[in-house]
């Protein structure tokens, strides 16, 4: 698919949402989510993945009219933590459709989950593994596997997970707490852009399940975790065919695995949501100053944390984009020095822009109002509205 069509596709259902922005005033930055668009992002990735379980990452966006409408489409849940539990079941989750994936929990959730009726975890330690054992006893666990190569824009690599020796120590182990260990779960890193990216990944799992197998374990479950790409501004492939392209490359190496499990959050929800947020100020240092700073009201603290290190690069809109278009360096309001959006690949905006024009931010439905901390520096957090 080209990059222009790439762009056509990620505008073609914007008009819900624009009517709706145009048509209401909003005194904070607000997240506008067009559930309709969730609706169809999760149809497509389900037509793609084929047999494969999505469990949406619901810390991508936990807004509870984004899980109702995924709970009515049949979704299933990856959940990181009691209140993400809490919220799933609230919802009308099933306790059997939430993993609780995160490898690093709390003694007390486990048993609090447990007890819910919750009996799928995830681990990458010894120690996880017996917290598991004693608070859910029997329960069915997967190790999460670190990817060594990933070219994703923002990659999870280092946090989680544990290397092949290990992973086939803690099935073993596992074993002897008389858990029930199903299989290997990775992440192959946020927004990777194109499915051959997961290749590499999926070659080093089908070594390590072909190991595991070998020693007995008669795995069942390969959770394929998320990664799937939103747009903005690099061409990627359409949600259902890039599904469907990694799914072969997932077939082609693990044919006969009984359960796959796809965990998608950004692709599910960042293209349904466009941030509309306010310039306030438009200004420059000194006379010979090239750049212009034009500062918005919400920021690295209030929802756009994916900035850092310009590692997401956002598409921004304004009423005056037909009028001539120049460089600026984009920072968000706060008193700190950290709060610059975009400084070494500067944001090309209206020459024209000024204080009081509202900003469109594009794509924006995964991973802003998660972030947006409870009004640091005394700027509201990021509200939501879902329509
Ligand atoms: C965050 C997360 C996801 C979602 O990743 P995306 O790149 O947004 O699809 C999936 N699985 C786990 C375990 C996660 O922590």
């Amino acid at each position: 698919m080209s990059l222009h069509t790439a762009h056509l596709r990620a505008h073609s259902d914007v008009s819900r949402l624009d009517t709706f922005i145009a048509l209401s005033d909003f005194d904070r930055p607000t997240l506008v989510v067009d559930l309709d668009r969730v609706e169809a992002q999760f149809r497509a990735l389900s037509a793609g993945l084929g047999r494969a379980q999505i469990h949406y990452a619901v810390k991508a966006n936990p807004a509870d009219e984004v899980i109702d409408r995924l709970v009515a489409l049949g979704s299933h849940f990856d959940a990181a933590s009691r209140g993400e539990i809490a919220l799933c079941l609230d919802r009308g989750a099933k306790p059997r459709e939430i993993s609780f994936g995160n490898t690093i929990k709390r003694a007390s959730d486990i048993a609090w989950a447990w007890d819910r009726g919750i009996t799928l975890f995830a681990a990458d330690a010894e120690e996880e593994l017996e917290k598991i054992a004693e608070h859910a006893p029997g329960a069915r666990v997967y190790i999460r596997l670190i990817v060594e190569v990933s070219e994703a824009d923002w990659p999870l690599t280092r946090k989680f997970g544990c290397d092949k020796d290990t992973a086939l120590r803690l099935l073993d182990y596992a074993r002897d707490l008389h858990l029930d260990p199903v299989g290997f779960s990775f992440h192959v890193g946020s927004q990777t852009r194109r499915a051959e990216m997961w290749a590499p990944a999926l070659d080093a799992l089908a070594e390590i399940w072909t190991a595991a197998q070998d020693a007995g374990h008669g795995l069942t479950v390969l959770n394929i975790g998320g990664g799937f790409p939103a747009f903005y501004g690099e061409e990627i492939e359409a949600p259902e065919a890039y599904a469907r392209a990694v799914m072969d490359l997932v077939t082609a190496r693990f044919g006969d695995v009984p359960h796959i499990m796809a965990e998608p959050g950004r692709g599910m929800v960042a293209e349904a949501g466009t941030i509309v947020a306010e310039t306030m100020l438009v200004s420059r240092k000194s006379d010979r100053d090239i750049h212009r700073w034009v500062y918005i009201d919400i920021g690295r603290f209030s929802g756009l944390a994916e900035t850092e290190g310009e590692a997401i690069r956002y598409q921004f809109e304004t009423a005056r984009d037909g009028d001539q278009m120049g460089p600026c360096i984009l920072a968000g309001p706060s008193c700190d020095s950290a709060d610059v959006l975009y400084e070494k690949r500067p944001i090309m905006l209206p020459m024209t822009l000024r204080a009081g024009d509202r900003v469109l931010i594009r794509n924006t439905g995964a991973y802003t109002s998660t972030y947006s901390s409870v009004g640091f520096n005394g700027f509201p957090p990021l509200d939501v509205i879902c329509i």
